[in-house]
């Protein structure tokens, strides 16, 4: 696995696919650098080196050339983040961004219009990573964000490389911090799987059976196996199509040595909302009309007691709907348990979508190992895909 300490960058330009797909404002101000952030060290690292950044990233999701969507607005905030001005280039291939790339010299940072301002970009169009490729002297992916897809910018290009192509730091951190949990784990093992749906978790939880001790299962997707249990979940969301497959889950977790803890108590509500009432009931006795939207007290004890019990973790999915503070409590409480069990000594990760925005809530980001920074990214990797944007740099 080539990374950047294989590289001495000095006198070379370093085209870096990064992802500084932020959040803008109505002004156009970047409400969060974290991305941006997240790329320092591979781009502080390359220029240390004496190396200058061509950096390449897509913005949202523009048709042609929307303004809105143009990287100009991020340009003050990156040399702020960076330290270090940036300059943006107009367009990100063809001739205006040939020529202000020859004329870049060490120590600079040039930043280039938005990729998919192409539709050559998402498309993964060959020629127009040919033309990207002309940019640089040595590729460098650090985006892990964008990893998961076939794009020209992400896994296309690497062809144009064979030799100089490495992972940017971020990218390979998160690789090796994925595998700490998926392949070169410490026993005993406990993913905590949460979220609204058992639909999107499936081909995670039946992934990660053979890597794992024991598997928490809390949020929306919790009923979904109660109910094929034979329990009574009122009006809970439920998918009734996928009773099956939770059964089958628990038996291929049963086959395997896997202890599944299913939530036992819930607080449960008489409407989605900060004002219904509540009450604490038996998971499988919610009374008709009423929805469980958290995990109860006697469900946060024992979930805990799993994680502070296990050496590996990993998180992924909310166990209460976290974003109405009544039910925030299950999802809070778990946060405690995993940052007591980190600070005991266990390596615990935290990926994929909400549970990350959960992490960030509730200020336990840096009382965790590893937050990743990859949503669909992270996700596809615990469900035991080779991304095309990690194995364009192997090949
Ligand atoms: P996911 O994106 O699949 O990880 O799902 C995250 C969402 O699940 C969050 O927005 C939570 O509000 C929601 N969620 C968690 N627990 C429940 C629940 N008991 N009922 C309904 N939605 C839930």
């Amino acid at each position: 696995m080539k990374t950047l300490s294989d590289f001495n960058f000095n006198g070379k330009k370093a085209l870096i696919r990064v992802d500084f797909n932020v959040p803008l404002n109505e002004s156009f101000e970047v409400t969060d650098a974290s991305r941006i952030e997240a790329a320092k060290p591979t781009i502080i690292k390359i220029l240390e080196d004496g190396g200058s950044c061509v950096l390449m990233s897509h913005l949202g999701r523009p048709k042609n050339r929307e303004e809105r969507f143009s990287l100009k607005h991020i340009v003050k905030k990156t040399s702020d983040v960076l330290g270090v001005n940036v300059r943006l280039v107009e367009d990100c291939v063809g001739q205006i961004a040939e020529d202000t790339v020859s004329s870049c010299g060490s120590g600079e940072i040039l930043l280039l219009e938005n990729l998919r301002y192409y539709e050559e970009e998402t498309k993964g169009d060959r020629d127009f990573a040919e033309q990207l490729s002309k940019l640089g002297d040595i590729y460098v992916n650090d985006a892990f964000g964008t990893a998961h897809r076939v794009h020209a910018s992400t896994a296309i290009i690497a062809d144009f490389f064979p030799e100089n192509k490495c992972f940017g730091l971020l990218l390979a951190s998160e690789i090796e911090n994925i595998n700490k949990v998926l392949n070169n784990s410490v026993k005993p093992v406990a993913a905590i799987i949460g979220g609204a749906k058992v639909s999107s978790k499936i081909t995670i939880i039946e992934n990660i059976l053979d890597k794992i001790d024991h598997l928490i299962i809390g949020g929306g997707m919790a009923f979904t196996f109660v109910k094929a249990q034979g329990g009574k979940i009122g009006s809970s969301l439920v998918e009734e199509d996928k009773q099956e497959l939770a059964l089958e889950i628990l038996k291929q977790a049963k086959e395997k040595g896997v202890s599944v803890h299913l939530p036992t108590d819930a607080i449960v509500a008489d409407a989605f909302s900060e004002e219904a009432n509540t009450k604490i009931e038996e998971i499988n006795a919610i009374s008709d009309g009423w929805m469980g939207l958290d995990v109860g007290p006697r469900t946060n004890e024992e979930f805990s007691n799993v994680v502070l019990n296990s050496k590996t973790i990993l998180w992924n999915g909310p166990v209460g709907v976290f974003e109405l503070s009544k039910f925030a409590e299950g999802t809070i409480a778990l946060g405690n348990a995993i940052a007591e069990a980190t600070e005991a000594g266990t390596f615990s990760l935290v990926g994929g979508g909400d549970s990350v925005a959960a992490v960030k809530q509730f200020n336990f980001t840096d009382k965790v190992s590893y937050v990743s920074t990859g949503g669909g990214a992270m996700l596809e990797m615990l469900e035991g895909k080779t991304l095309p944007g990690i194995q364009a740099i192997l090949d």
